[in-house]
């Protein structure tokens, strides 16, 4: 049983932890991590398991399927070996600095190397309170739970940096949740997600010494992250342990430079990601901004369906919009700069830091022209078709159009004759396509002068451009049907939602219900356009 698993908890052995064990709420001052068990649930169930994920762990079927499974991935459990913490770190939340935050409802058990010797962090989210749990209780609600379990594998499948889930497992307690925080909390079932990435580390952990004017603890940290997460930057020195270079001298100036630059890059390549596959994170604060541009911390995320730049499922920021899809782009830049700010006492000139700033603009740049090719299916994107790109947005938003069903049909567009007809399923408003028709018809002979000056042959257009635009993503009413079934005691919707996410480029015969554009009746429900952070 789990002789899968070589645990190697870095994190903990490397850097300096809280003296006092247990979840009694505190500021935690000179230490990365306090440690802390998760508290026993009364009957903890498996409902869904991601078998990739546990085949990357090195987990078997029966693995998976043994009691014992859910007991440690329920919280009921701690194997030997494991040595349960919470993380400690601060942020920038909707643009003001937030102090110390912290793993309020996560409690990682382990990292473990995989075959391959690969590094994975085993985290439970929703195992009940530490020391960083402020005034909430740690738990999760199955809705949420259900949601960060199929949405960090549908991005995994879609090629997009994510952190990952391994498992989803029921409770059997009821947790209490105001949904809306208008007043009417109720009780929810409870659950907990395993998730797992090669590191959790966010920018938050880099925030919080540097608010506290403890460099001793940000170089620690810094030289850590380098060491343990981006070993590609210690050519030479790969294997090495952490202390004999940290004496050896070898993080300096240049090496913390190249490394913020590579956060910038990863950072700046996932939001073009998401800016593709129409994602929209819905909470980007600095402690949910991963070190090594993961996606990370699904909370109220959600899903375009009509291209509006503007949307955000988030109703805890509705007033200001912060974190709309359009300027994911701008916010991720503006939490890198609150990361430069947290770096800069290890730097003596701001300048690596200004160059890795300019690194995202530049690697975002490239990452964006290179999604316009492949969305458009040409073999380049020249500067032109930055411009038609753009001219297609504004069409899109304007005329109501799903974006997902509309690029997905634009390979189906006869360059010679271009028509809308094999888009005319992505419109929303039936007046409003009327109205548009001749704009979009005017854009689509651009669009087929465009693909009869471009070197790609018909077939592999459409190949470059179905890998591009998926036909399947998890629209936030599949979802929202999914936890509506499990509510209801139908647990069955999830596996479904997550076998067609595995394959989200390929067409599925007989699954055509879960590539439809979004139904009336989820325009304005609670949970498919609206999601707060109460979870
Ligand atoms: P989030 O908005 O999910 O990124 O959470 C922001 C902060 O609040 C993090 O420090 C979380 O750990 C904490 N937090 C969120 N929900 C809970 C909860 N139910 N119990 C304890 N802490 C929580
Ligand atoms: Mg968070």
């Amino acid at each position: 049983m789990f002789d899968a698993f070589h645990f190697d908890n870095a994190f903990l052995r490397e850097l300096p932890g809280d003296p006092e064990a247990g979840a009694r709420l505190r500021q935690v001052e000179a230490a990365a991590w306090s440690r802390v068990d998760p508290t026993a649930v009364a009957a903890p169930r498996l409902i869904a398991h991601s078998r990739e994920m546990a085949a990357s762990l090195g987990l078997d079927e029966d693995d998976v399927r043994s009691p014992q499974f859910a007991q440690v991935f329920g919280g009921n459990a701690v194997l030997d070996g494991m040595q349960p913490w919470a993380a400690n770190y601060g942020g920038h939340q909707f643009g003001h600095w937030a102090g110390q935050l912290g793993d309020g409802r996560a409690i990682s058990l382990c990292e473990t190397i995989d075959g391959r010797g690969g590094r994975w962090e085993l985290q439970l989210k929703g195992a009940g309170s530490t020391p960083y749990s402020r005034s909430a209780d740690g738990r999760a609600v199955l809705r949420s739970s259900i949601r960060e379990f199929l949405c960090s594998e549908a991005m995994h499948h879609l090629g997009v940096p994510t952190t990952r889930a391994l498992s989803l497992v029921a409770t059997g307690e009821t947790v209490v949740r105001d949904m809306f925080y208008d007043g009417h909390p109720k009780p929810e079932p409870g659950a907990i997600v395993c998730r797992v990435a090669p590191s959790f580390l966010r920018f938050g952990n880099f925030e919080l010494p540097t608010s506290r004017g403890d460099v001793e603890l940000l170089r620690q940290l810094a030289d850590f992250c380098i060491w343990r997460d981006f070993p590609e930057l210690l050519a030479g020195h790969r294997g090495a342990p952490f202390d004999s270079l940290r004496k050896d001298g070898l993080f300096n100036e240049a090496l913390y430079g190249e490394w913020f630059a590579q956060v910038c890059e990863r950072t700046a390549v996932t939001v073009a990601h998401w800016m593709r596959v129409g994602f929209v994170h819905g909470v980007l604060n600095t402690d949910n901004m991963s070190i090594l541009g993961l996606t990370i911390d699904y909370g109220p995320y959600g899903w375009i369906d009509d291209y509006d730049p503007d949307w955000t499922p988030n109703t805890t920021d509705a007033q200001g919009r912060r974190y709309r899809f359009g300027w994911q782009p701008k916010i991720a830049h503006w939490n890198l700069v609150r990361l430069a700010h947290a770096l800069s006492p290890l730097f003596t000139s701001v300048e690596p830091l200004q160059a890795g700033l300019q690194r995202f603009e530049d690697a975002y740049a490239a990452a964006d022209r290179d999604g316009i090719a492949r969305k458009l299916g040409l073999a380049e994107c020249r500067d032109a078709d930055v411009g038609l790109i753009r001219d297609l947005h504004a069409l899109l938003r304007d005329a109501e159009v799903d974006m997902t069903l509309f690029f997905r049909a634009l390979a189906d567009v006869d360059p010679v004759r271009p028509g809308l007809e094999p888009m005319s399923d992505a419109f929303y408003d039936e007046a409003k396509r009327q109205a548009s028709a001749p704009a979009f018809d005017a854009w689509l002979q651009r669009y087929g002068q465009r693909l009869g000056d471009d070197v790609l042959s018909a077939q592999a257009r459409r190949e470059r451009m179905n890998v591009a635009n998926p036909r399947y993503v998890l629209r936030n009413y599949l979802a929202q049907q999914a936890i509506d079934r499990a509510e209801a005691g139908d647990e069955a919707g999830i596996g479904e939602l997550l076998e067609v996410m595995r394959r989200p480029y390929d067409d599925q015969p007989g699954r055509e219900a879960f590539a439809r554009k979004r139904p009336d009746w989820a325009r304005d429900r609670a949970g498919c356009s609206m999601l707060s952070c109460s979870s």
